[in-house]
């Protein structure tokens, strides 16, 4: 919501700034949606601000619900037409995780992703951030579900190019007159934006990184992650050190399973020894993500060489997780936001 658009149309109507609290109570805290879900309000002022204001930024045109109803993927309009995809995963019994979009489109252009494929549209504003958060919660409450206890900006989009509205939509979830949800729960992932992953550092450092690496050595990174030509490795791993030196917290490693690309034996010594140039061990948690399939000429491994990696890197010491996919028959897992 435009709080401060709100504020001056209140003022300007002569309205008391008690309605304002009241209005921010009932849209951050209990989710309302619409005007006449805020019934404290005088019957004039909502049917003025019905005609002049609209509460969420977002607007939801469809919302798909997984079959094993893990997995509720929203896809939101924008008020230019652009279309982005939020997704809800229920990775904990009774808690949601909601996995937020950045940016329409994605001007990385990762060939295993289909947000990349297109390129960027534009960058999302702090409203266009948050309201997908109220929306979603907004959805649930509705549905008499349980509550969004953590946020991943893993969504549509890179973070880190879009670094002022994801500051500012943090602050707005994790204000604690507003959404109020904590640090530790809120997670950013980056494909290795060094200047991002060293102003969150400072601004954020109770918060989570993700980073998603897929190669540890330079040649395969710059075909799959093509912002490593900007960021080498040597970068990437100064930044990481200097993070993880700063806030004392692990890092979540990213891994996208790739078949015959970047899954072999040779990988894992390469990934191992990159990463304790960074920092110890225990500093890490590798996530395998095996591939989902965009339309592209990836493959995921079979199960069995997935494992086999993941053995290969705790036999190094790494703490190690396969993600699991969650949505991909309503095309919400990893990499499939496309905005369709
Ligand atoms: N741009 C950020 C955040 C959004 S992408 C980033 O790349 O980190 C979210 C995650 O999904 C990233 O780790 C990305 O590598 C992964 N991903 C992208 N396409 C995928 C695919 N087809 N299958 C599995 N994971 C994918
Ligand atoms: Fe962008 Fe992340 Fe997709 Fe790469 S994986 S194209 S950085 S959204």
């Amino acid at each position: 919501m435009d709080f401060k658009k709100l504020a001056g149309v209140l003022r300007e109507s002569g309205v008391p700034s008690f309605r304002l609290k009241q209005v921010r109570d009932a849209v951050y805290k209990n989710f309302a949606a619409s005007w006449d879900e805020i019934p404290v309000l005088p019957a004039q002022l909502r049917e003025k601000l019905k005609r002049d204001f609209h509460i969420h930024a977002v607007e939801p045109l469809e919302t798909l619900v997984s079959k094993k109803r893990d997995a509720i993927k929203f896809c939101f309009g924008l008020k230019d037409g652009l279309k982005i995809e939020t997704v809800l995963l229920n990775l904990l019994p009774e808690k949601w995780s909601l996995c937020v979009s950045t940016q329409a489109g994605c001007p990385v252009r990762c060939p295993f992703c289909a947000t990349g494929r297109k390129g960027l549209k534009r960058n999302l504003s702090p409203d266009e951030i948050t309201d997908q958060f109220l929306a979603a919660a907004h959805y649930l409450k509705s549905r008499g579900s349980h509550k969004i206890g953590s946020v991943i900006f893993m969504g549509m989009g890179e973070p880190f190019l879009n670094y002022d509205s994801v500051s500012e939509a943090i602050r707005a979830i994790s204000d604690p007159e507003r959404i109020g949800l904590g640090h530790r729960h809120i997670s950013v992932s980056t494909v290795g934006h060094v200047p991002g992953i060293r102003r969150f550092a400072k601004d954020f450092p109770q918060c989570n990184l993700a980073i998603s690496l897929h190669a540890a050595d330079d040649e395969l990174r710059n075909d799959l992650v093509p912002l490593n030509r900007n960021y080498p490795l040597s970068q990437l791993a100064k930044a990481l050190k200097d993070y993880i030196f700063m806030t004392k917290r692990r890092v979540f490693v990213e891994y996208v399973m790739l078949e015959g690309v970047n899954n072999s034996r040779s990988q894992t010594g390469k990934l191992n020894a990159w990463l304790r140039t960074v920092a110890a061990p225990k500093y890490f948690v590798v996530n395998l993500i095996p591939y989902n399939r965009t339309g592209g000429p990836y493959a995921a491994p079979a199960r069995e060489r997935i494992k086999i990696f993941a053995e290969l890197l705790e036999k190094a010491g790494l703490e190690v997780t396969i993600r699991k996919s969650l949505g991909a028959d309503i095309s919400g897992a990893c990499g499939q936001l496309a905005g369709r």
